[in-house]
């Protein structure tokens, strides 16, 4: 596998993870039609997840379908680590230049980040209540921000699905060109995970992180 270069998103590799770890205790329970089952529903899916896969990287992913023993799964997960893409490379001048309307912006430790894996960089500004997002929307690296609540008690993260501690964030929607001498603008609010990285570990569909994001930035 090594003559390919990473093309596994960390949303996917999480994925990938949750499938190989079904396709094992199918494997644990010797019931072959269950095995059998969770492999087709998980080639199905495979496609589905990965649409721009080339011939190469889709038979390496469908070696998933092939798994026989614990062993092989753990191998398997294993042998695709280096093939998972990391963040684009962010410094705090990257962060500055993104959020550059943002007067005396609190730039998080970027060190105590794992952007090996990582969907999306989140953090928060306690001291002014501002929570910030930088994610690479179509391979660009966008940035939004807005307020956030804390609600002290766990709930659904729109990002990752997951019940986890979350706060309630809101942001307010960049006006459309067109809308320009409107006074109208629209608030999006959403639980979102307080921890940046377990979101990330648990992330395995962007879709309603993205689509949030082009609401914030007024795309759609
Ligand atoms: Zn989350």
């Amino acid at each position: 596998m090594s003559f390919l270069k990473p093309f596994i998103k960390n949303h996917q590799y999480n994925w990938i993870k949750k499938q190989v770890d079904q396709i094992q205790q199918a494997i644990g329970t010797s019931n072959s039609q269950v095995l059998e089952a969770t492999k087709y529903e998980t080639y199905l899916k495979l496609m589905e997840k990965f649409p721009d896969a080339s011939e190469k990287e889709r038979n390496v992913l469908e070696n998933m379908v092939s798994l026989k023993s614990e062993v092989e799964c753990q191998e398997f997960i294993q042998r695709l680590e280096p093939l998972v893409e990391a963040f684009p490379p962010v410094t705090k001048q990257t962060l500055k230049s993104l959020f550059s309307k943002t007067k005396n912006l609190k730039v998080p430790d970027l060190d105590t980040y794992d952007f090996r894996y990582m969907t999306y960089l989140s953090w928060s500004d306690p001291g002014t209540n501002q929570f910030f997002i930088v994610y690479p929307l179509n391979g660009q690296l966008v940035g939004i921000k807005g307020k956030y609540t804390l609600v002290h008690k766990k709930n659904i993260c729109f990002a990752c699905n997951k019940h986890e501690e979350v706060a309630l964030f809101s942001a307010i929607a960049k006006t459309k060109k067109h809308q320009i001498h409107s006074d109208h603008y629209q608030a999006f609010g959403n639980y979102l995970c307080i921890n940046n990285e377990v979101c990330n570990k648990n992330i395995t569909d962007i879709t309603s992180l993205e689509s949030f994001i082009e609401k914030v930035l007024g795309n759609v």
